[in-house]
């Protein structure tokens, strides 16, 4: 049957076996070949071979040596963190984040462009494309060791076919961005959701390591849900689950940016925020419409906090209404924790308890019976660097994959 095997067929055999070596190694340096052998099944000439194309290719490293029992001096090996690099990208409304990791997944530089996105194709992904070659430049790493760029985009994303499909931070529908960035760049490119790539960075290094079942909320300027379910992202079976901030709090309610009313960002939001404040200065005597200067978010905790009731009402507002969702999340998903992450740049992790306290008060309220006994809530502020991780790890967790097991709709962000 042996000389009946295809070639491509050989060529993915060659792949699984490279893959699960790299992988023990990986997860069990400084390893011997004579231990990969007995840990993998394969045979000693086939971990020889492999082991000495991985150690041509500068992917692992023989470091020390140990008496073998046959009394030869036997390689332990390891994998070589310079020996690839992956590229991860959070772009958001004006500005760019970028990172670059080495194979253990350590942030080797990070940089941030002003960049105003605008809504030409053709444009933004050539600005992608011109920051990460800037980005590679500028971190000193070698072009030819990048491996990948992952990309965590806001909006419903096609992660499997590299679609944008729509995303308000682009204004952008059904628009294709791997396969073109990737034939400009002539490097794997990986898109997501930027809640799925938050998600991943809290499994890994973050709030979720310790795990397997919890949820990541984001708030600010939008909101979005990360899932993570026996310790992998859940995406639905079309990819756009986790849509948070477009799940509905009341059926006549305010215009959402998304075009639908009542949407939970339109509360939540800090946008969402102000809009409360000028709901409620307009609906009360003293106040006429026209008459009330829009503020932002940011000015609002500051009113709020020397006593403006209708600055605090706003909060309050958007509080008990993100208390009341997330019940709804534990009363679904019955999650060990939830991680409520906000970025620095953004107003709502800065309102701390003009928030956080209707929203405690309102979550606890609309658990069902026991479900939430357990439940660990625990409370961020992180920045986008730590997002653009996530976004890297796209490509590590593509590159330790197995051929076989490469399945671009689920993603596996454990170990
Ligand atoms: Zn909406």
């Amino acid at each position: 049957m042996q000389q009946h095997i295809k070639s491509a067929d050989r060529e993915l055999i060659r792949g699984i076996n490279q893959s699960i070596l790299l992988n023990l190694i990986r997860e069990h340096a400084p390893i011997s070949r004579p231990q990969l052998a007995a840990m993998s099944g394969l045979s000693q000439v086939t971990v020889i071979k492999i082991t000495s194309h991985l150690l041509d290719r500068h992917l692992i490293l023989e470091k020390e040596y140990a008496e073998s029992t046959g009394g030869r001096r036997a390689g332990l090996l390891e994998i070589n963190p310079e020996g690839g690099f992956a590229v991860g990208l959070i772009p958001q409304q004006s500005s760019l984040i970028g990172v670059i990791l080495n194979l253990n997944s350590d942030l080797i530089y990070s940089q941030q462009w002003n960049i105003p996105f605008g809504d030409s194709y053709s444009l933004v992904v050539d600005l992608l494309a011109r920051c990460v070659e800037d980005l590679v430049v500028q971190s000193g790493v070698a072009r030819e060791k990048i491996i990948g760029v992952g990309i965590g985009m806001s909006g419903l994303i096609d992660a499997e076919h590299g679609y944008c499909i729509d995303s308000r931070l682009t204004g952008w529908k059904n628009v294709e961005i791997s396969r073109p960035l990737q034939e400009r760049l002539g490097i794997p490119v990986f898109l997501d959701n930027d809640v799925n790539c938050l998600a991943i960075y809290e499994k890994l290094f973050g709030q979720g390591q310790s795990y397997q079942h919890f949820l990541v909320v984001a708030i600010g300027s939008g909101v979005g849900l990360g899932i993570v379910i026996n310790g992998d992202l859940y995406r639905g079976a079309f990819g756009g689950a986790g849509e948070f901030g477009h799940t509905a709090v009341t059926t006549e309610g305010r215009l959402c940016a998304c075009g639908n009313h009542g949407c939970l960002e339109a509360y939540i939001s800090d946008a969402g925020i102000v809009k409360n404040y000028l709901a409620y200065m307009r609906a009360t005597a003293y106040s006429r419409e026209g008459e009330i200067q829009e503020p932002s978010a940011f000015e609002l905790v500051e009113r709020a906090r020397n006593g403006d009731g209708a600055a605090t009402a706003a909060f309050q507002h958007a509080g008990t209404l993100l208390g009341v969702s997330l019940a709804n999340l534990v009363n679904v998903f019955n999650p060990e924790c939830i991680v409520l992450s906000g970025p620095d740049t953004d107003a709502s992790m800065l309102a701390g308890d003009l928030l956080l306290q209707p929203m405690h008060q309102a979550l606890k309220q609309h658990l069902f019976s026991q479900i939430g006994k357990d439940l660990q809530l625990k409370v961020e502020r992180l920045g986008f660097e730590s997002w653009a991780r996530g976004a890297g790890n796209l490509v590590l967790r593509h590159f330790f994959a197995s051929p076989a097991q490469v399945h671009p709709e689920r993603t596996l962000v454990g170990g």
